[in-house]
C-alpha cells in the first residue's frame, strides 16, 4: 500500500527525519489559511499516488497565501496526468508546506531488493525530478548498500556509501543520521520502500526531506491499522479501489476477458487457459469460499466496471461454495448490472445439478472443462 506524501512525511518525522512544516487539506480556503499560517512562502503539492507530479504541474511554489489558495482551488478536483501515469488521478487533497530554499537535491531510499533478498539503501547526489534519467544513463551515480539482516547497517559502511555517492562533505553527517532514521522507520512500518527525492540541502547547510514516498507491505497492514482506513484510496486504479472497499480480491490486468473464480489457484488456471486460447485476462478476481448470492453479484459488478471487458468467464468449483448459490448470484448480477457481453461458466462440485438447472435456459454458455470454457469465451467475445 502506497502512502501519500503527507502520510509518509508524518511517519518519517516520528522517527526524527527532518521534514518541512505543513498541513494537508481538501478545502481551498483552508489551503489559503495554512499558507498564511506558514508566512505565505509555501509550496502547494497535489496529494496523488503517482510519481512526476512536479513535471505534471502538481507542485508549485508561491510567495503569498492568496496565490497559493487560488492554485489549491484550481488543483483540487482536477485530474493530474504524468508520464508515469497517463490515465491520471483526481487530486482530492493538497499539501501546503513551508517552502525551503534548495541548494542541492539528493536521492535516498531504503527498499527491498528481491534479487539479493535483502533490503538496500540507495544514495545519489544526483537527486531531483531527473532521477529516472540518472538511473537509466548513469547507474554508477547511484550507490547501493545492502543491509545485513542479522547485523544491520554498520556506521563505517554507511559513511563510506555516503562518501562514495559524492554527497558533499558538509552534508555527510546529516545524511548518515537521516539514513539511520529512514531504516528505523522502514523496519517499524513494515515498508517495502521509503524514498526521499529530493532530499534537499538548503543554502545554510540543512538536510530535509522535501518529498517522501512510503509503501507498506500489504501483508502487514493488520499491524498498521491506522493506514487501513485509507488503503482503498491508495489503490491506483479506481476499480481496484472500489473492489477494496467491497472487500473483494481483485487485480486489474488490462486484458479483455473478465475472470471470476473461487480460490486463487482456480482463477490463475483460468487466466492461463485464456492466454492459451489467444486472449488476455482483464482481471484476477477470487470470489472466496462460501460466496453467497450477494457477494457473487458484487463481484460481477466490479468486473463489469472495466470497459475493456468483452466477455466473462466464470470458473467455480463448489466445495464450501454451493454452486446453486453462485448460479443465482450470477443470474441476478447479469440482470441487474445489465451485462450484455457473452458469459461462459464452468461449474462443478457441491449442488452442481441444482446450479446447472438454474443456469439452463439463461444466456450463460456452459462448459464442461476449464480449457473448453476458456476457448468458448475467447471465441464468443473476440471471434478468435
Ligand atoms: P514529484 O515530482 O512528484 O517527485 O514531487 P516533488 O515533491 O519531488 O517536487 C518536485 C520538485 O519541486 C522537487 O524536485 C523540487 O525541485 C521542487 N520543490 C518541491 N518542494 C520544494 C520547496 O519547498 N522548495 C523548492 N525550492 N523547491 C521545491
Ligand atoms: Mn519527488
Amino acid at each position: 500500500m502506497k502512502l501519500h506524501e503527507y502520510q509518509s512525511k508524518d511517519l518519517l518525522a516520528r522517527y526524527g527525519v527532518p521534514v518541512p512544516g505543513g498541513d494537508v487539506t481538501s478545502d481551498p480556503d483552508e489551503a489559503r489559511a495554512i499558507a498564511e499560517r506558514l508566512g505565505g512562502k509555501v509550496v502547494v503539492k497535489a496529494q496523488v499516488l503517482m510519481g512526476g507530479r512536479g513535471k505534471a504541474g502538481g507542485v508549485k511554489l508561491f510567495d503569498n497565501a492568496a496565490d497559493a489558495g487560488a492554485f489549491a482551488k484550481e488543483l483540487i478536483g482536477k485530474r493530474l496526468v504524468s508520464i508515469q501515469n497517463p490515465t491520471g488521478m483526481i487530486v482530492e487533497r493538497v499539501l501546503v508546506a513551508e517552502q525551503i530554499d534548495i541548494a542541492k537535491e539528493f536521492y535516498v531510499a531504503v527498499l527491498l531488493d528481491r534479487n539479493i533478498q535483502k533490503s538496500i539503501v540507495m544514495i545519489s547526489a544526483e537527486g531531483g525530478v531527473e532521477i529516472e534519467e540518472v538511473a537509466e544513463h548513469h547507474p554508477e551515480a547511484i550507490v547501493k548498500l545492502a543491509i545485513d539482516p542479522a547485523w544491520g547497517l554498520g556506521d563505517y559502511e554507511l559513511r563510506k556509501a555516503v562518501a562514495d555517492a559524492n554527497i558533499p562533505k558538509e552534508a555527510r553527517n546529516q545524511m548518515v543520521s537521516m539514513i539511520k532514521k529512514l531504516v528505523q522507520a522502514y523496519e517499524a512500518a513494515d515498508a517495502e520502500m521509503v524514498e526521499i527525492n529530493p532530499c534537499a540541502l538548503t543554502p545554510d547547510g540543512k538536510l530535509l526531506a522535501a518529498d517522501a514516498k512510503v509503501s507498506i507491505d500489504d501483508n502487514s497492514l493488520f499491524r498498521h491499522k491506522e493506514y487501513m482506513a485509507t488503503s482503498s484510496e491508495s489503490a491506483e486504479d479506481p476499480i481496484e479501489a472500489e473492489a477494496n472497499r467491497r472487500g473483494i480480491a481483485y487485480v486489474k490486468l488490462g486484458g479483455e476477458i473478465g475472470v471470476m473464480g473461487n480460490g486463487a489457484g482456480l482463477v490463475m488456471q483460468s487466466m492461463d487457459e485464456i492466454r492459451a486460447a489467444g486472449a488476455a485476462p482483464a482481471n484476477f478476481l477470487d470470489v472466496g469460499g462460501g460466496a453467497k448470492e450477494d457477494r457473487v453479484r458484487s463481484c460481477v459488478e466490479v468486473i463489469m466496471m472495466d470497459p475493456n471487458v468483452k466477455g466473462l468467464f466464470i470458473n467455480i468449483f463448489g466445495g464450501i461454495t454451493r454452486v446453486d448459490e453462485v448460479a443465482k448470484g450470477v443470474l441476478a448480477a447479469l440482470d441487474q448490472a445489465h451485462v450484455t457481453v457473452p458469459v461462459v461458466a464452468r461449474i462443478e462440485g457441491t449442488a452442481v445439478e441444482e446450479g446447472r438447472k438454474i443456469l439452463a435456459g439463461s444466456s450463460i454458455v456452459p462448459a464442461a472443462t476449464v480449457r473448453e470454457g476458456a476457448k468458448k469465451i475467447v471465441e464468443l467475445a473476440l471471434g478468435r
